[in-house]
């Protein structure tokens, strides 16, 4: 059974850490990206859906991540995320007739999603958010948008010699709070030790300092937190999970998932999925896979 370590949270996060190490190096900082889809004014919706009350109150609220490069990732100047979940509320926001500086964001860490849905908080949830079955016992989700698949990260040059998920039995390991990853690792090494935060941005902090040998989460989240700091951090090659990211939406709320996959699927057919990659997280994970398939999850 595994030992598991609740650590109390570091002060300063990884993430403004990591962005002015990123400065210091010369690498990319923040992605000054601030594009706006063009938004449907013309939209018609059923009197008593949810898509006609969003669009009457002229404001959606949506939880996302605050400390993920590529993703969501919260600019200090605008204030507001940048990253392909971003880009992909901004899309559903446009289609219900919202600009995106009418979208309220909200940060969401992995443990705080459902409750956050099924509290009314937000609208939607959208923050590398794998669809599985226990989290379709509570909540509904659009998409999928993306499939990613869970990887390791250890310090530059592999001190500890981590080549494969089996060579953390044994060994601290680094995981989120509530994220698929956490659960996932125990299943997959019962002997390793997993140390748990609330964020992957103090996670790769504790990884950083020694803490830990590696982490473990998503490879689009650990590519975007080794792009802020290439001279600490190096993954493992390969994945051994299939993360297939979904929109939350609440339970009562169905009516929001079918909008939800229709504004994906002219998404996909239409290149605004693939430019919005492009713009955010293909910078750094290159080019755009498929569109994955909306009936698969
Ligand atoms: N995709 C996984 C999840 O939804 C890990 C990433 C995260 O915690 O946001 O749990």
């Amino acid at each position: 059974m595994n030992r598991l370590i609740r650590v109390a949270s570091i002060g300063l996060t990884t993430a403004v850490l990591a962005l002015t190490t990123a400065c210091d190096s010369g690498a990319p900082a923040i992605d000054p990206i601030d594009y706006a889809p063009p938004v449907d004014t013309n939209a018609v919706f059923a009197p008593g859906s949810t898509m006609r009350q969003l669009q009457e109150q002229g404001r959606i609220t949506i939880g996302t991540k605050f400390d993920q490069p590529l993703f969501g990732l919260k600019n200090p100047v605008t204030g507001r995320p940048q990253g392909f979940d971003a880009e992909m509320g901004k899309l559903i926001a446009a289609g219900l007739g919202i600009a995106h500086d009418r979208i309220d964001w909200v940060e969401t860490v992995s443990a705080n999603r459902e409750p956050f849905l099924q509290q009314g908080r937000v609208d939607l949830v959208i923050a590398t958010y794998t669809i599985n079955d226990k989290r379709k016992e509570i909540i509904h989700f659009g998409g999928p948008y993306y499939v990613a698949g869970q990887a390791l990260m250890v310090r530059a040059g592999n001190p500890d010699r981590v080549t494969a998920p089996d060579d953390l039995a044994g060994k601290d390991v680094c995981a989120v709070e509530g994220s698929a990853s956490s659960t996932n690792i125990r299943h997959r090494v019962p002997g390793a030790r997993v140390v748990l935060f609330d964020s992957y941005s103090k996670c790769a902090e504790a990884l950083k300092n020694s803490q830990v040998v590696a982490m473990t989460t998503d490879n689009t989240i650990l590519g975007g937190l080794r792009s802020l700091d290439a001279e600490s951090f190096e993954l493992v090659p390969g994945t051994f999970t299939e993360e297939p990211y979904g929109i939350g939406i609440a339970r009562e709320r169905a009516d929001l998932v079918r909008f939800v996959d229709d504004i994906l699927r002219t998404a996909f057919a239409d290149g605004a999925w693939s430019a919005a990659w492009d713009r955010t997280a293909g910078r750094v994970l290159g080019a755009a896979p498929p569109p994955p398939d909306l009936e698969r999850y």
